[in-house]
Formats: C-alpha cells, structure tokens, sequence
C-alpha cells in the first residue's frame, strides 16, 4: 500500500511578496508534453521567450534571457559576470534585497562598500553622486523595488547616468517591479536588471529575467579571470541563447513554456493597462485599509502599487492575524523582518493575484478578524 496521500495542496489566495498566484492559462502551459532542449519547437519557443522578454523590459539588448533559477539566481548572474577579485563594488541598502546584493558581491570577491539608508526610505540621486566619488568603482547595485519595505526607488534614469558618468555599470533589481510597475530599460540606461518569474508574472518561480545592456557585456568580453560561476557564466549561457544554440545546460523546458504563456499574458493585456491595474487595485487596497483605521508604512509618494506594507494596529498580534487569514480564509500574507518585524504585514498585489475580488476578499477577512 502506497502510504502517502495524493498531492492536494490547498486552493491559497496568494497575497503575500512572491509567490504570488499563477494564470490558469500558465498551469495548463506546464502540462504541455516535453520536448529536448535542442529541438526545432524549443527554439523557437526560447526566440519568443527572448523577444516578449525585451517587451516587458523595454530594452533592444541582445542578451535578455531567463537565467535557470530564482530570482535570487538573476542577482547572482547579475554580479558573478562583471565582478573580478579585489574589485570595489557600491551597493545602495535600504531593505533585506539591498543586504542580500552585498553578502553576494563580497562572495566573488568584491570589496564592498554600501551606502544605507533606513528601511521604507529610498535615496536621492545626490547623496548617490557623491558616494560614487568615494573611489573608482566597477559596478554600482540597488533595489528597484523593496520588497522588504513597499518603498519603490524613483530617479532611475539619474542614478544611471551618475554610474556612467564615474565609469561604472547600474545593476538593477525588478523582481517585483517588472510587469507591475514600469521598468524602462533602455530609456533609462540601465546596464544590467534582474526578475523573477514569480512576482508579477504569474509563472511559479523557477526562471530569472535577465537583460544585459552592451556595455556590461564589453565589460564581461574583457574580463581577466574566468566568472567564478560556471552555471552562470554569462559568456557560456548567450551562446545557447544566441545564435549558436550550443548546449551549456539543460534549459528548464516546462519552466520557458510557463514562462512564455505568462509574457504572452502581458503582452495581451498591455504594459500601460497592466501597470494602471496594479495601481488601481493598490490603492483600493490602500483606502480600504485607511478606512479601517490603518496606515501605511510607506509615504504615499514611495510607496509600490505591487508590495503594500500596512502597520500593524496598537496591540494586534500580527502572527495571529496571518494565521488565522491562512486557516480560515485561505489568504496568505506575510509578515515584516529584520527591523520592521512584528511592526508590518506585507501584502502583494502582482501579476494574477491583482485582482478587485482579493482586495475586497482580504479587507473583508480582515475586517471580521480584527473585530473579534
Ligand atoms: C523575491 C525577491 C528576490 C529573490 O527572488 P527569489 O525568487 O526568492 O530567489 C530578490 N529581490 C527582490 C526585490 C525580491 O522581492
């Protein structure tokens, strides 16, 4: 007798920082029959993948792949390419995502150093300018959006040309920016910008957008020592995606027909539509918590339409409240780290999860919750 139950995970409303829910359409996109890593359908579905990629970056960069992994995968990518030993790096820290690029950095053997500012605020392009005058730095790294915090890093475009202008690259985190909030690639200079699959793309996570400006790939194609990485060795993995087609590793199949379905779901809807229902959706999440008496941790000028980080009342228990979300109501939330444990909920609206029917459902959940 087989001891073990079939599989039945519970039908979960997804409203936390990632994962969050995934398309109908996707799930069915994974039951699609294998084919190899090699053949004529996977090749054209990698083309299709690489130009809805460029779409959703808004970028003409060649290199714009899925990196096999995580989101975390695309930050490792993202710094293990253009970073050689004893290199100094400066990476801009305002949240856990910020911590999480300097523990990374230092592991290929950067010399770090960080420019911090508390968690829930974002920088301004001046105090950048002047840190980035401290000493010639290879590359300079921060969090689009925070997903720590809910605080959404405006000034892109001069964050970048302050980079340029000292002779270092932007590294940009969108994991849970991209298709929820704009990110402008090309528009504004950024060099090189990770995602992951299971923020607002409502594909389950597994696969890692990467776009690679041609400037940071002259800085990979000059490289003195070899990427520390072999999985990640950008060098290696464009000749699979390129034109080449030569084998590095086996791409995850199923992961790239989710993914392509998820892009296809975007590029349907239209990044203009897609990033008003973001927003939309967060700020009726945003008055009816106020409504409640509940304010928000974010100034409404920073705040991120995909990550809203309410406070918790006087005298609530957080940890109950998710708890009871997730055994009476299905809900998942998540709760605050670090400094601000205890302190906020965490409450994601990307992708499929940005729904009016969630945000009404959550509010009406917390409402009797919080009543009791
Ligand atoms: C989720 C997240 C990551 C890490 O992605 P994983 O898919 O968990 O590896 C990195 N940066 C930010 C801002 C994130 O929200």
């Amino acid at each position: 007798m087989n001891p073990y139950p079939s599989l039945n995970p519970h039908p979960r409303i997804l409203l936390g920082p990632g994962p969050s829910m995934v398309h109908p359409r996707v799930l069915s996109a994974l039951s699609m029959p294998l084919v190899g890593h090699l053949d004529p359908d996977f090749l054209a579905i990698m083309n299709d993948v690489q130009a809805l990629l460029r779409y959703i970056f808004q970028t003409e960069n060649r290199v714009t792949i899925p990196v096999s992994g995580t989101g975390s995968a695309g930050m490792e990518a993202s710094l293990c390419n253009f970073i050689e030993p004893g290199e100094a790096v400066l990476i801009a820290i305002n949240g856990y995502f910020g911590i999480r690029l300097a523990d990374m950095a230092s592991r290929y053997g950067a010399e770090v150093d960080t420019l911090e500012r508390p968690w829930g605020e974002v920088f301004d392009p001046d105090e950048i300018k002047m840190a980035l005058r401290r000493r010639k730095y290879k590359l300079l790294a921060l969090v689009h959006a925070e997903t720590s915090t809910g605080a959404l890093q405006p000034h892109i475009r001069e964050i970048a040309a302050a980079a340029h202008d000292h002779g270092a690259l932007l590294v940009l985190d969108t994991v849970s920016s991209l298709g929820g909030v704009p990110v402008e690639i090309d528009a504004w200079g950024v060099d090189v910008a990770y995602s992951g699959t299971q923020k607002c793309l409502s594909v389950p996570p597994g696969l890692a957008p990467l776009t690679v400006s041609e400037r940071a790939l002259a800085v990979l194609h000059s490289r003195s020592t070899p990427v520390a990485n072999w999985y990640l060795d950008l060098s290696l993995v464009e000749k699979y995606w390129g034109s080449e087609r030569t084998y590095h590793h086996t791409a995850p199949i199923s992961m790239n027909y989710a993914l392509r379905e998820g892009l296809r779901l975007v590029a349907e809807e239209g990044l203009d539509a897609r990033f008003r229902r973001h927003r939309e959706n967060a700020v009726l999440l945003w008055e009816g918590l106020q409504a409640m008496g509940i304010e928000m941790f974010v100034p409404a000028e920073h705040r991120l339409p995909t990550l809203t980080t309410p406070l918790v009342p006087e005298g609530v228990d957080e940890a109950a409240v998710r708890r009871r979300l997730l055994n009476e109501y299905n809900i998942e939330i998540a709760g605050g780290f670090g400094p601000l444990k205890g302190k906020i909920w965490r409450i994601g609206l990307m992708g499929f999860s940005s729904r009016r029917e969630n945000v009404a459902l959550l509010l009406a959940a917390l409402r009797e919750i919080l009543a009791s």
